[in-house]
């Protein structure tokens, strides 16, 4: 038996009813979408003129004819009561990373009488009382007010909840000065940048010229799920989404068993339910399998506008913590949430085309392997200028146990291309000229033909944070928890500087040349960029080594990570590209610092609280009984026993007193507010609590264990 709380959270998993059969669904694409505003529904609802007008909207970004908003608020509003939506928000991503929404009925009153009403001006701007959202010193609290947009590329939704329904309306938030006080903003600034680059580039190479840019974006999502039961007795895991302390399961992810395995039914009961509600978000939810450590899982939709892509993943989250929730599971979405297990991250699989072919694709002509090539190095130059920023992007409390762990990604930014494509890379430095180190042919841009390249899921380096995946490339650093829009403002950003860097020069080039001053161009941009390339492990500490030769940045934690926001070559590249200014900038970099501070405090706080009212007494009951035994042995002159009471004594006595000092280290460090203090004695807490955990009697330990919550579900 193990303490009379964690037995029964384990029985009631025991216990939980078998479900019924599942019952004959309607095919899934019957409702996909069903919840969406899309353009069928506008075909539908709205009068055919403004139909065109809206859609010309969207489609190439003609701003919005003011006189139809209303027309488009009417249609909008029959269309969600038609869905049972009563209400309806501005939805938008505030800078805490998370998303907002303040809900207003339709209902009016004229006459006393009560009416449903929702006007143009209703759609296209909201006034949220928003001050209490973190704005880093870009609105005051006595002018706090900021306003919504509405942005017409990502369409409104009706989000369903047990006995109603709101209609959803995805927006910008930014304050009355028009500063950015969200995440989309940048986003749909940074991809406006880039299409302008991208069609100045694709001009140099003699295509129309103003053809249709789509930047992808296919986010692969990770997360944990836990019995509602056992979550609810570890105070770490409600208040900081990660557990503060627990000792290693003897089994955990050794066997590499868990990774694609089959997925226990209550499991799939609950994917089937998450998939269910995605396809009526129109959210195209893909691949569903068992991740590496135990109770780990990962979801990932098919690839969409990288607008779209970040509005609907933030849904995905939202959508797996509710539905979780209905199946007495809880969705952990913390990048760490057991130590000694693999962390959640989220795979950013980014790509671009141009009038709808994918430029990463390297294509089989001549002309095609020059802009594959092109794009290529242009991406590789971005991120090694970049490098610091982008890491900046995705620092957070959270994701510092992941970066550099060993399990994910390090904190060094890198590039792997694979072995063929490396070849080639490399080729295109020794140029003309052939001054090649090894044998390598010269590659002649525009004449030679690229070998196929293995677009093989087995080549590709699980080390890398940054890797070519055969047409398009993998950002893997962000954190489960992230808002990716920050991390593909800097890349999209970085990208269109790499664009017009080489479209700038090309411009120049004399007619009939292009190809040869396109291969003076790369030749020299690899040979500038190439020390952020590797394709080796970069788990080791040779590679940390070995990029600490090559100059290449390796910043393991958020802090200092961070100062990237504020540093003036980065704000230049921003403001030059009007995606965000210095103010805007530093409000980022105050709030990450902000949230870092706070989130390890609290971290600390709850440590501190669970180490003194929860671990401190289970360990002295249990000094006490084996005080208590070494006592009666003494009585009745009884020998046999009393070594290994006296040793038990021993350790758990020097188990108390170390718990004493290190709960003492602890609060100091809370008093003074030094975070790499709190987290040092949290750790060093930590160690011994862990130690004491199996020493402890199990009918006294009141956490639930690691083997419990990640192996009982
Ligand atoms: P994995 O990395 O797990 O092997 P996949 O190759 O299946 O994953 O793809 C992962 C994600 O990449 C999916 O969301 C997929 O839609 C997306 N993806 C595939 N092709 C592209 C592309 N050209 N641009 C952007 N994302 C893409
Ligand atoms: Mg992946």
């Amino acid at each position: 038996m193990s303490h009379p709380a964690r037995q029964k959270c384990i029985e009631s998993v025991a216990r939980r009813p078998v479900p019924e059969p599942c019952p004959a669904h309607p095919a899934a694409d019957a409702a996909y979408a069903e919840d969406v505003f899309t353009r069928d529904a506008m075909r539908k609802y709205l009068p055919k003129d403004t139909c065109r007008k809206i859609l010309a909207t969207i489609d190439n970004g003609e701003p919005l004819d003011a006189s139809v908003a209303g027309d488009v608020a009417h249609a909008m509003r029959k269309w969600a009561t038609d869905r049972g939506a009563t209400h309806y928000t501005h939805w938008f991503l505030p800078l805490n990373g998370s998303t907002a929404e303040k809900h207003d009925a339709f209902l009016e009153l004229k006459d006393g009488r009560p009416i449903q009403s929702f006007s143009g001006k209703n759609l296209i701007v909201g006034e949220p009382d928003a001050s209490s959202f973190p704005s880093g010193g870009l609105r005051s609290t006595f002018e706090a007010r900021g306003y919504t947009a509405w942005d017409p590329t990502s369409p409104a939704f009706v989000k369903r909840h047990g006995n109603g329904a709101t209609l959803c309306i995805p927006t910008a938030f930014c304050s009355y000065t028009g500063e950015a006080l969200d995440k989309k903003t940048p986003l749909l600034r940074a991809t406006q940048a880039l299409t302008n680059a991208t069609r100045r580039l694709m001009r140099c190479f003699g295509a129309r010229p103003d053809g249709h840019v789509t930047v992808s974006l296919g986010l692969e999502q990770e997360y944990f799920l836990v019995d509602k039961s056992f979550y609810l007795r570890r105070p770490d895991l409600v208040q900081t989404g990660r557990t503060l302390f627990g000792a290693p399961s003897a089994k955990h992810q050794q066997l590499e068993d868990h990774y694609f395995g089959s997925i226990k039914p209550r499991i799939l009961e609950f994917m089937t339910d998450v998939e269910r509600e995605l396809w009526r978000l129109g959210i195209p939810a893909k691949t569903r399998h068992n991740e590496v450590a135990p109770a780990q899982f990962e979801l990932a939709p098919v690839f969409e506008d990288i607008n779209l892509a970040c509005d609907h993943n933030m849904l995905v989250m939202e959508v797996l913590r509710t539905a979780a929730d209905r199946h007495g599971l809880v969705c952990l979405l913390h990048e760490k949430p057991f130590a000694g297990v693999n962390g959640s991250g989220k795979h950013n699989n980014w790509s671009l085309s141009y009038d709808g072919r994918n430029l990463l694709d390297p294509g089989s002509d001549p002309r095609q392997n020059a802009i594959f090539l092109t794009v290529l190095v242009a991406v590789i130059a971005a991120v090694d200028r970049r490098a610091d920023l982008l890491r900046g992007t995705v620092a957070s409390a959270g994701n510092d146990h992941r970066l550099g762990a060993n399990e994910a990604p390090p904190a060094i930014l890198s590039i792997y291309l694979g072995g063929q494509l490396a070849e080639i890379v490399s080729q295109l430095e020794c140029g003309r000229a052939g001054r090649s180190s090894r044998q390598a042919v010269p590659l002649k841009i525009g004449v030679d033909v690229l070998p196929a390249l293995p677009k093989d899921t087995t080549d590709r380096n699980r080390t890398s944070p940054f890797a070519f995946t055969g047409n398009k490339f993998e950002f893997r650093a962000p954190g489960s928890s992230f808002s990716c829009a920050g991390p593909n403002t800097a890349l999209c950003t970085a990208v269109a500087e790499a664009f017009d860097g080489i479209a700038a020069e090309l411009e120049t080039a004399p007619a009939g040349q292009l190809n040869d001053v396109l291969q003076g161009i790369l030749r020299r941009l690899v040979k500038t960029h190439k020390r952020v390339l590797f394709n080796g492990d970069g788990y080791t500490a040779g590679w940390a080594e070995e990029a600490a030769r090559r100059g290449l940045p390796n910043i393991p934690s958020t802090p200092e990570a961070l100062e990237a926001l504020s540093k003036p070559a980065h704000i230049a590249l921003f403001e030059r590209y009007g995606v965000m200014n210095a103010r805007e900038m530093e409000s980022r970099h105050g709030i990450g610092l902000d949230d870092y501070r706070r989130k390890i405090d609290i971290e600390g706080r709850c440590a501190l609280e669970m180490a003194t009212s929860m671990i401190v007494p289970a360990v002295r009951r249990e000094f006490t009984d084996a005080l208590d035994a070494l006592q009666r042995t003494a009585a009745v002159s009884c020998t046999a026993g009393t070594a290994a009471l006296r040793a038990e004594c021993e350790t758990l006595g020097t188990g108390l007193d170390t718990l004493q000092t290190r709960t003492d280290a602890l609060a100091a460090a809370l008093d003074r507010g030094d975070s790499a203090a709190v987290l040092s004695a949290m750790t060093a807490l930590r160690e011994t609590a862990d130690a004491l955990e199996s020493l402890v009697d199990d009918d006294r330990w009141p956490l639930p264990k690691y083997r419990e919550m990640l192996f009982v579900y």
